[in-house]
């Protein structure tokens, strides 16, 4: 996090029109973190879950470089195979008949993560034939910011239904592969998603036991790349992992992974140019074209997410020593980037830069809010 930014972030953020607003992209940082984590995890199956950043040419380095790409929407399924993708995966809880007609047409192998009884059924209609993996929420909890099981939530099924879920799935000729077991966004702890992972091999094992033949096991994404600077020790989750994703594969299992936030979150930067900079109340402020509709994650998390200044000419005020909180163009309060960070100085014309923002960046935010123009989105190669 206290790394310079890379020269050609800073010539990107320099070419921008004035004011600039812009979200820039580079997918060698996305596929340098997809060959750390197929480094550490050799035996395991990746695929990048698109919804952490669903840039086009992010989901292009992803679908060539991973072995495919876990979509949540019918609008990513398209995305996705129009990306290249050479496998699919398909989870959501609200999935549609039409969404489920697209995943039985889908020319490339694709396995659905089935997200309740219903939507067996629904698949069968759908005349679906590709493998199916039933998503389960069950297991302790897990530290990370999201726990999507290990809580009641509306993501997959009961455990307590999994074997009937089980049984309706083979009477109705559908192809039981395993199951699905996301559990967690952003866990830092490397030991507790090893454990995680562990244990949804092995139960996985247990519930398919004399039911059908078992070959494929999605532990889910949640490996921690927090918006603050924190990653999850790699290193750390192979050595406790140990053998076991090879003794799996080896017994005909297939072990996957699908992260979206770690390989994300690097390889997008928030450009936004300072417009007006002033004091009021004693609070030096600085107000950006831009703002938490085109970068909502500092709201949503109510954090202050670092930010590097490309100078620019400067025109008007300049506030110098001073801990200055950034606003965005929104009337709103809530439109904070950073509720108060040290510099030396900052004045209308600058450019802020926001690191290590791909990751539920621009996704997530809500930019019909106001009708401002939208950012520029930018590809560095
Ligand atoms: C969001 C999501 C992921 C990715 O989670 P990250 O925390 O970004 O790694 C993986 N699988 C499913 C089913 C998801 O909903």
């Amino acid at each position: 996090m206290n790394e310079p930014l890379p020269t050609k972030v800073v010539a990107a953020v320099q070419a921008l029109e004035s004011p600039a607003s812009a979200w820039i992209y580079d997918p060698a940082q996305l596929t340098a973190r997809l060959a750390a984590v197929r480094a550490a995890l050799p035996e395991w199956t990746v695929l990048y879950a698109m919804k952490a950043c669903a840039n086009p040419a992010i989901v292009a380095a992803a679908a060539a470089a991973a072995d495919g790409i876990e979509c949540a929407s019918g609008g990513e399924l398209a995305a996705a195979r129009a990306a290249g993708a050479a496998r699919l995966a398909f989870s959501g809880p609200a999935k549609t008949p039409a969404d489920l007609r697209a995943a039985a047409d889908s020319p490339v192998p694709l396995c659905v993560h089935v997200e309740s009884v219903r939507e067996l059924d629904l698949l069968a209609a759908a005349g679906f034939a590709g493998p199916v993996a039933l998503r389960v929420n069950r297991g302790r909890a897990l530290p990370g910011s999201h726990r999507m099981a290990g809580a009641p939530t509306p993501f997959g099924m009961d455990e307590a239904d999994a074997a009937a879920a089980a049984d309706r799935a083979l009477d109705l000729g559908l192809d039981l592969a395993g199951f699905h077991l996301h559990a967690v966004s952003n866990c830092l702890d490397a030991a507790a998603y090893a454990a995680h992972a562990l244990e949804a091999l092995a139960w996985s094992q247990r519930a398919a036991a004399g039911r059908f033949a078992l070959r494929y096991v999605n532990v889910g994404g949640g490996l921690g790349a927090d918006p603050r600077g924190d990653v999850i020790d790699l290193d750390a989750l192979a050595g406790a992992l140990g053998g076991a994703a090879g003794r799996f594969r080896a017994a005909g299992v297939e072990p996957v992974v699908e992260p979206g936030r770690y390989l994300a979150a690097p390889a997008g930067w928030y450009a936004a140019e300072v417009v007006d900079v002033k004091t009021v109340g004693g609070q030096a402020f600085a107000v950006v074209r831009g703002g938490t509709h085109h970068f909502r994650l500092p709201a949503a998390w109510g954090y202050a997410h670092p930010f590097r200044i490309v100078p620019g000419p400067r025109e008007g005020g300049v506030l110098t020593d001073v801990e200055v909180r950034v606003c965005g163009e929104l009337c709103t309060p809530r439109d904070v980037l950073n509720g108060g960070q040290w510099v030396s100085s900052i004045g209308a014309g600058d450019r802020l830069v926001f690191a290590d923002a791909g990751a539920y960046g621009w996704e997530i935010s809500h930019d019909r809010f106001l009708g401002h123009p939208g950012p520029d989105l930018v590809v560095i190669d």
